[in-house]
């Protein structure tokens, strides 16, 4: 199959990290923002209701001070004949108590208040902003503001108007808290939030990571087990662990065995005898060569061939003289039984390798599968026939030194020994 040059794919590892972390980022991200200002409309809510609260509080036991309206003389603020809060005990109580900053205004100057100057003394006998003395002092009306500037510093501030008994408004009731200070306590909540959406998106990430790099090893296996049969190695073994997962990597793993097995019978057997062939005979001589060097066990092999088969061909055709070898396959294999393994080595050669077994009984079980060849009529094409067969075996020894051509020479030139003296026999 010829595979176009196209566009590059992102790895399939970054694409399945990226599915598991990018996701989890930005509803982290999302949340955290959506969660500020949350808690910022919040919080600011929460601080003009507060604020105002104090206010009417603040005005009530104004109200409290003295019977009689407000006035000043010679500076001082009275209400009725009393002089108001001259040790600013009402104020500084608030302030002390709450950490709000309270001020009583008569007209737009500051009288009583907590609000200090920078020198340290007392910010009384400044003005109010124009825009506060717009809505309050003559609009008569409640004014909140986020960032009123009070002595040049921002204030979350709440004004309402300050009344005589006839209703006139004289002044007004300030009570406020420095901008930083709520800002402060958001920024603490929102840190608050930031920690635990942190941490669930962290334990998300754990979590998905685990399971994206639990595909991807997965993946990772399959991709090595199909480049090993890609390059030949067809007896590559695929994880077991991976065949037995319930999911679709598992079945892929179960597909990829099954195809491993369809390759190997393929690649490993002869199709028209369906014995194995030489590539499996190799690779079962190397393992009883192993067992040998390792165990000392002993194995014989025999090539055996088909005498005067050219013969067949010519005289019935080719297509009968593979049915005769069809035939005499399932007898080699009946033969055979536990005892080893019949190989077809090529052509009308077949190579009997004898599995933990010395020459000697070897050549007896030749001796008995020529018996069976000399009673077998092969029938074929409306005919039957007797065929038989000459054999050169060898014993492996330490003198073949590990090479499988030696020994496969010594069973060939024990076979054509065979084969000038008179065919039909075991050398
Ligand atoms: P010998 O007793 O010396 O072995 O004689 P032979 O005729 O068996 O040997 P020779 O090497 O002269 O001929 C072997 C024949 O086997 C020739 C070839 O066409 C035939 N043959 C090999 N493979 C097949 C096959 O797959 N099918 C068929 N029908 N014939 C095959
Ligand atoms: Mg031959
Ligand atoms: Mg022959």
């Amino acid at each position: 199959m010829k595979i176009k040059k196209g566009r590059k794919n992102r790895g399939i590892t970054s694409t399945l990290r990226s599915i598991a972390l990018v996701p989890t980022v930005c509803m982290g991200i999302g949340s955290l923002i959506i969660a500020s200002f949350i808690v910022y409309f919040y919080m600011t809510e929460e601080t003009r209701d507060g604020l105002h609260n104090l206010a009417h509080s603040l005005y009530h036991t104004c109200m409290l001070a003295g019977e009689g309206d407000y006035s000043v003389e010679g500076g001082i603020l009275f209400k009725g004949d009393n002089p108001f809060d001259t040790g600013f005990s009402i104020i500084d109580n608030i302030h002390s108590v709450s950490g709000v900053d309270a001020t009583i205004f008569y007209g737009d100057e500051r009288k009583a208040t907590s609000i200090r100057k920078d020198d340290g003394t007392r910010a009384s006998g400044t003005l109010a902003a124009p825009e506060v003395v717009r809505t309050v002092l003559k609009g008569g009306e409640d004014y909140f503001s986020e960032k009123v500037l009070v002595n040049n510093t921002p204030y979350f501030g709440y004004y309402i108007p300050l009344r005589n008994s006839d209703e006139s408004i004289v002044g007004m009731v300030f009570v406020g808290k420095p901008r930083q200070l709520v800002i402060k306590a958001v920024m603490h909540e929102i840190l608050m939030i930031f920690l635990l959406i942190a941490s669930i998106g962290a334990i998300a990430m754990v979590v998905s990571l685990r399971y994206a790099n639990n595909v991807i090893f997965s993946l990772n296996k399959i991709k090595e087990y199909l480049g090993c049969v890609a390059q030949g190695n067809v007896d590559a073994q695929i994880s077991q662990g991976l065949a037995e997962r319930r999911d679709e990597i598992g079945e892929m793993a179960r597909f990829t065995c099954v195809l491993q097995k369809s390759i190997t019978s393929l690649v490993g057997t002869d199709t028209l005898t369906g014995l194995y062939n030489r590539r499996s005979g190799g690779m079962i001589l190397t393992r009883n060569i192993r067992e040998f060097l390792d165990y000392r066990t002993p194995f014989t092999v025999a090539m055996g061939d088909i005498d005067s088969f050219k013969q067949i061909n010519d005289q019935y055709g080719h297509s009968c003289g593979d049915i005769v070898l069809r035939q005499l396959a399932v007898l080699f294999t009946e033969h055979m039984g536990r005892k080893g393994f019949v190989i077809r080595w090529g052509g009308e050669e077949f190579l009997f390798i004898y599995e933990r077994m010395e020459r000697a009984r070897a050549i007896s079980y030749l001796e008995e599968l020529q018996d069976t060849l000399h009673s077998t009529d092969i029938s074929f094409c409306d005919r039957s026939i007797k065929v038989t067969m000459t054999f050169g075996t060898a014993e492996y020894t330490d003198k073949f030194g590990n090479e499988i051509e030696k020994l496969i020479r010594v069973a060939d030139s024990n076979l054509y020994y065979g084969k000038e003296h008179g065919k039909d026999r075991v050398i």
